[in-house]
């Protein structure tokens, strides 16, 4: 009985190296991390980013020098072809029985193609559900405008189940709409709050069908509208110029730190790309700049990493995905081998947890490791969806992970004008990335 007792003496010692070195990064990144003050200028100096625009190319001037000022080895850009979207002036009005305009605040809907500047009048119709609008003949449709009014379930306690739940009201109801001859759509945002701000997001036209114009507006506005349409008719004037405008070149920001011992790669990433409202602080600043203090620390602290870790901030997250892709598509050809990959954009919220996606044996090492993190606050390690612009190395085998923050607030600004600097918590953004280089830190140490 020896060997047992040996081992788990080992083991225990090991686990108190290993908080030891915990609680080095965490007191690094509370007491000198950069990262709230590098959201700060990235959100005020650079903005809203969406690919495709002068910001975005801004910001990928600015992200190769803060890797460097972070202490990267090397810095690169990787050329990724991006769709351009434009949204342009835009306005809703409704008209009641009494002849009276109102103008409803909205936004157009990120991929959508616009009136042309236009005037689109018609009747507005009311439906709740997808299943109800599916059972309204093509006659109540035809010539109308459509509006959804589902709203965000409030009953799921991890609130990216309430927006997994609404999310096909946003990407398909256009063309359903326009197979039966409607001619625009109006959705409830896909929001958790109870104000007025519409929020925009991708949708997508299914091919073959008409192109109309989708717009979403705040949970008031659509409170408003459906009690409106409750007793009287109610027509809609929509003038909006949004659209595509072709392709053009652009690039994730890359920064890396040289492996001590090989060059297998450990990737942490997010999104510089947001949509073109607010100041995409929340979504995806916040990953950007907790991805640039994993690299930071490491450097700090003067930790020597085994492998090589990679900051890797994603192009094109919000209306197309092509940074995510073809960084895994790069790696067909390339070959590196690469061990890991952590992401964060859910927002920069306190840290409770993460959300696994990889083979069992290397899930239940994570797990096994979740006495050393339940200090931090997070306890919650889960098998699930990791995330949007590291999935795609899925194809490769990589061991994928997404840093899972409380999720109360962040539908309540997501893709709306409310994701500011203002919204975001130095203590709590710090955290985040504090509970990714603890995780990057036993990666880096404990696989091969
Ligand atoms: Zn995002």
């Amino acid at each position: 009985m020896l060997i047992p007792l040996i081992a788990s003496g080992f083991f225990f010692a090991q686990q108190k190296d290993d908080a030891m070195v915990f609680s080095k990064i965490s007191g690094q990144i509370l007491n000198h991390g950069e990262a709230y003050e590098e959201l700060r200028d990235l959100t005020k100096n650079v903005g809203h980013r969406l690919s495709g625009s002068a910001a975005y190319e801004k910001a990928t001037q600015w992200a190769l020098q803060q890797l460097k000022n972070a202490g990267a080895d090397k810095v690169w850009l990787q050329p990724v072809k991006v769709p351009v979207w434009i949204r342009g002036k835009e306005s809703l009005h409704i008209k009641t029985a009494n002849g009276q305009w109102q103008t409803v605040n909205m936004l157009s809907l990120g991929n959508s193609e616009g009136t042309n500047g236009k005037d689109l009048t018609g009747d507005i119709i009311l439906v709740k559900t997808i299943e109800e609008f599916n059972a309204l003949p093509e006659s109540a449709v035809k010539g109308k405008i459509v509006f959804f009014n589902y709203p965000f379930r409030q009953d799921f306690i991890q609130t990216f189940e309430g927006y997994g739940d609404i999310g096909k009201y946003r990407s398909t109801t256009a063309s359903l709409v326009a197979k039966k001859g409607g001619k625009a759509v109006i959705i409830r945002s896909l929001s958790s709050a109870t104000d007025d701000a519409p929020h925009t997001g991708a949708m997508k036209y299914e091919d073959g069908t008409e192109k109309i114009p989708a717009v979403a507006i705040g949970p008031r506005g659509a409170d408003n509208l459906a009690k409106l349409i409750q007793t009287q008719k109610v027509t809609a004037k929509l003038n909006s110029n949004c659209g595509m405008k072709g392709e053009v070149m652009s690039n994730s920001v890359i920064g890396e730190i040289t492996g001590n011992k090989d060059q297998k790669v450990i990737v942490v990433g997010g999104h510089l790309d947001s949509w073109d409202v607010g100041e995409g602080a929340q979504d995806d600043g916040a990953g950007i700049v907790q991805s640039i203090e994993v690299l930071r620390t490491f450097k700090k602290l003067g930790v020597k990493n085994n492998h090589t870790i990679r900051a890797v901030l994603f192009a094109n997250e919000e209306n197309g995905n092509r940074g995510g892709e073809t960084y895994a598509s790069n790696l067909d050809t390339s070959k590196e081998p690469h061990l890991f990959a952590i992401e964060s954009d859910a927002g920069g919220y306190s840290p409770r947890g993460f959300f696994l996606e990889m083979n069992p044996e290397k899930s239940a090492q994570i797990k096994s490791w979740k006495p050393l993190f339940e200090p931090y606050g997070v306890y919650n390690i889960v098998d699930s969806y990791s995330g949007t612009d590291i999935r795609p190395m899925k194809k490769h085998n990589v061991a994928l992970v997404g840093l899972m923050p409380d999720s109360q607030r962040y539908f309540d600004l997501h893709h709306s004008a409310s994701d500011i600097f203002e919204a975001v918590n130095r203590r709590e953004l710090l955290l985040g990335a504090s509970a990714m280089t603890q995780l990057i830190y036993m990666i880096d140490k404990y696989w091969e």
